[in-house]
């Protein structure tokens, strides 16, 4: 039947085969072996083995060349893992895994195969110790490869993924410069026009400049938070080293609180501080500082419901002896759903859809362009510290709150020496 060489397979040739595949078995094991073997003769493109299918036997490939493949996704079609030839064996995973095929063996041209059923397989794996651990070790070396390849694979993912960052890191920069032009000339305008006495006259002009004025604050604001996470990470990539000063953290936690205790105000929402006497004063760039923490109160008063509470803690805390402060915002507002809790920290990471997305700087839910948790992700990264979330969960009615912490470490690693 097409070709393949049935006249070269007797009994002693089976015998030698096993031998070659199976090296250290015996005569008497190699014989009990080959007794139970068929040898069965297919064409080229034949399926052997089918992906996700339960099925129950073992094939030793006596002459011939086979394919195994694996399906990726829908959208990435299959992955060819390896060509198998003469002496390799393929379909022992499912059969001592009692689990369906990993993946599909098609028959690349005319194929002699050696087939053992996997009642006989188990009988004889049970009998031979060496057989058992001569299977093992092929499949180790199997598994070892495919790990392999998936390392490769993934590997040359993240090169693309880096890439697209970056790509995107520049799109935000020149976005970013190209809206601040405009914005300082509408800026300069405006103040001008506010001087003349003429609109001091009219509420309604009044008005429309005060609305003009705070649209253009509100853009200076996020393109001022594209220009920061720019800087960040490009900094961040490079490894640069931080121009650290001493920074009395407590001050300036009061500074931001401070600063932001009007629109907390408007809401009816409470700040409240809470210094622990041993809170220690860090080493770091307080303007980076600054921006971690603004954008993280922010964010508590922005997903907390008018009339919440919010409380700013600090703490002395030591990882591997070495000593760090710790800042948490602690927030009684919705709350966040535990499969955001890491993706949040990314640049442009909306919860939810961005359709529904109404900007305001302080707004209940007034939604921003997702770039301030990345901000103060990357300023914490940046002095060598760590910035998490802890909330039971996103509850609207139930607000469990949300509380995010930041720890900066007194001494960063990277300081730049004076
Ligand atoms: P945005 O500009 O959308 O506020 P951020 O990077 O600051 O972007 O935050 C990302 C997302 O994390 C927000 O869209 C929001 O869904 C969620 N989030 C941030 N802080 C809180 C909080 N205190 N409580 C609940 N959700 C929050």
């Amino acid at each position: 039947m097409t070709g393949a060489p049935a006249a070269a397979f007797g009994p002693e040739q089976v015998v030698g085969l096993l031998g070659q595949t199976f090296t250290g078995l015996s005569a008497d094991d190699l014989a009990e072996l080959a007794a139970l073997t068929h040898l069965r003769y297919f064409p080229p493109d034949t399926v052997l083995c089918h992906e996700g299918a339960y099925e129950d036997t073992f094939y030793i490939i006596a002459a011939g060349e086979v394919l195994t493949t694996k399906q990726i996704s829908a959208a990435e079609g299959e992955r060819q893992l390896r060509r198998m030839g003469a002496g390799d064996y393929v379909g022992e995973m499912a059969l001592i895994q009692n689990a369906p095929r990993a993946a599909t063996v098609r028959t690349l041209t005319a194929c002699a195969v050696l087939e053992i059923d996997k009642a006989d397989f188990e009988a004889i794996l049970s009998r031979s110790p060496r057989l058992a651990l001569s299977i093992i070790r092929t499949t180790l070396n199997r598994m070892r490869a495919n790990d392999q390849v998936a390392i490769s694979d993934l590997q040359k993912t993240n090169r693309v993924l880096a890439q697209l960052d970056r790509n995107k890191l520049e799109f935000i920069q020149v976005a970013a410069h190209e809206l601040r032009t405009p914005l300082t000339i509408m800026k300069g305008y405006l103040n001008v026009i506010k001087l003349d006495p003429a609109f001091h006259d009219s509420d309604d002009l009044r008005a429309a400049l005060d609305g003009l004025s705070r649209g253009t604050e509100r853009l200076h604001e996020v393109v001022n938070a594209m220009l920061d996470v720019t800087r960040i990470d490009s900094e961040a990539a490079g490894g640069g080293l931080l121009a650290a000063v001493p920074v009395p953290l407590k001050s300036v936690v009061n500074d931001i609180v401070h600063r932001l205790q009007n629109d907390a105000a408007d809401r009816r929402l409470t700040i409240a501080i809470e210094h622990a006497p041993d809170t220690p004063n860090i080493n770091a760039d307080p303007t980076l500082v600054q921006k971690a923490l603004y954008h993280v109160i922010v964010n508590a008063i922005k997903y907390t419901p008018d009339g919440g509470q919010i409380v700013v803690r600090t703490r002395a805390v030591a990882l591997e002896g070495a000593p760090r402060a710790e800042i948490s915002v602690h927030d009684t507002g919705i709350g966040l759903d535990r499969e955001h809790h890491e993706l949040i920290f990314e640049k442009f990471y909306q919860v939810g859809s961005v359709a529904l997305h109404s900007t305001h700087k302080t707004m209940f839910k007034g939604g921003g362009p997702g770039l301030g948790l990345a901000i103060a992700r990357g300023v914490v990264r940046a002095h060598g510290g760590r910035i998490w979330v802890e909330s039971a969960g996103c509850d609207e009615a139930a607000l469990p709150g949300s509380t995010f912490f930041m720890q900066f470490p007194v001494n960063p690693p990277n300081a730049k020496k004076k």
